[in-house]
């Protein structure tokens, strides 16, 4: 399996060093024959090629089996006009990277929850209210006089069609429950439109149970009464917004993994953004990317069959969780003493 690696901004280039010293481990113990071509892009790229996403690395997306994505610092870039375009963004439309698969699970002694929570979120990728991915041409967002704004939210029977089917086929791999997160009392029209959608795909799946709530109701019924929820299908910004909320209860955005997949590709993300207060300090948690990674190990080897690519998954996300249960294993965002590389061996220590 070739494997592209970005390593993005911030703290992108410490937590993917951690994750490839991960991978290494599992591709030796489980000869998955991996290899890595690295690729800069983002902060490093605007400099040397003006440009925070050079041709090269679409190219280069195209021919890989798969791609590990570091966080970006696109709140930094300068406009589209100078170079400065979101990597993460472009990648999920150009790819039709439809799907934002986002896990969250809380730990023994790691969290504030009352209650147990162990549940994904499904959140659409390619529309929404996200102001570069929902026009044809020009964005989604404007002022017609200078104190006026505008956004516009695109939704789609298509898009909510195919994220509902993701939805319900994790669904039934897991406690058979959806819940449709909305806010069809405001958005009376566009979230109508994505519970239509939602519910005919559900009449397809009769064994899964779907319930929906509105997104205010949910942020509050996550910290409540986080069991009810099984898997959670969103459109692109309440799933963003919910998933961050989900991590944090897990214990810390050092945590939240994802992946980005299509039918044909998938790109492996870490929840959290490029944390630049901590870049360069060999402070930050690795975890999100490391499970990140795993989970695109499992989908390549759910598309073809490989199954020491699904037990390297399961081996990476249990040496995880090993790790993670051992408070002097941990990172500093968990009060634990190690620092990221630290953590990367304490990881790959557990997979041999
Ligand atoms: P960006 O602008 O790229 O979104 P940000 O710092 O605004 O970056 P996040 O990176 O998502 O947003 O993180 C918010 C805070 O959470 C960070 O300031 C950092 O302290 C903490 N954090 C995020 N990711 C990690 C991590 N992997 N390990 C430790 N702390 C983290």
């Amino acid at each position: 399996m070739n494997l592209l690696i970005l390593p993005g901004d911030g703290i992108g280039p410490e937590i993917m060093a951690a994750t490839l010293t991960v991978l290494r481990c599992a591709s030796d113990v489980f000869q998955l024959g991996l290899s890595f071509q690295t690729q800069d892009i983002g902060l490093a790229t605007l400099k040397t090629q003006g440009t925070t996403l050079p041709p090269a690395v679409i190219e280069a997306v195209e021919q890989a089996d798969g791609v590990i994505l570091g966080p970006v610092s696109h709140l930094d870039y300068p406009p589209a006009s100078e170079g400065g375009v979101n990597p993460s963004g472009i990648l999920r439309t150009r790819f039709d990277l439809y799907a934002n698969i986002r896990p969250a699970r809380s730990r023994e002694g790691m969290t504030i929850l009352r209650h147990p929570m162990d549940l994904v979120i499904v959140r659409e990728n390619t529309e929404g209210f996200y102001a570069d991915r929902n026009m044809h041409e020009g964005i989604g967002e404007f002022m017609p006089t200078p104190d006026m704004a505008m956004a516009v939210r695109k939704v789609t029977a298509q898009a909510c069609r195919r994220i509902a089917r993701t939805a319900f086929d994790l669904a039934r791999t897991r406690r058979k429950k959806v819940t449709a997160v909305h806010k069809q009392n405001v958005l009376r029209i566009s979230d109508a439109l994505f519970l239509r959608e939602v519910r005919a795909v559900a009449a397809e799946y009769p064994d899964v149970e779907l319930d929906d709530v509105l997104v205010d109701a949910a942020t509050a019924l996550l910290v409540r009464t986080p069991q009810r929820f099984d898997v959670m299908v969103a459109t692109n910004m309440f799933g963003d917004i919910l998933s961050d909320e989900a991590s944090e209860l897990a214990g810390s955005l050092g945590l939240g993994a994802s992946l980005n997949a299509g039918d044909r590709r998938a790109v492996a993300q870490a929840q959290h953004g490029s944390a630049p207060d901590i870049a360069g300090q060999n402070r930050a948690n690795p975890t999100a990317l490391i499970l990140s990674a795993a989970m695109l190990l499992r989908w390549q080897g759910g598309r073809t069959g490989a199954a020491p690519l699904q037990a390297a998954a399961d081996a990476v996300e249990a040496a995880v969780e090993a790790a993670l249960a051992t408070p002097g294993d941990r990172t500093a965002d968990l009060g634990g003493p190690l620092g990221t590389r630290a953590f990367a061996d304490a990881v790959a220590g557990r997979l041999r």
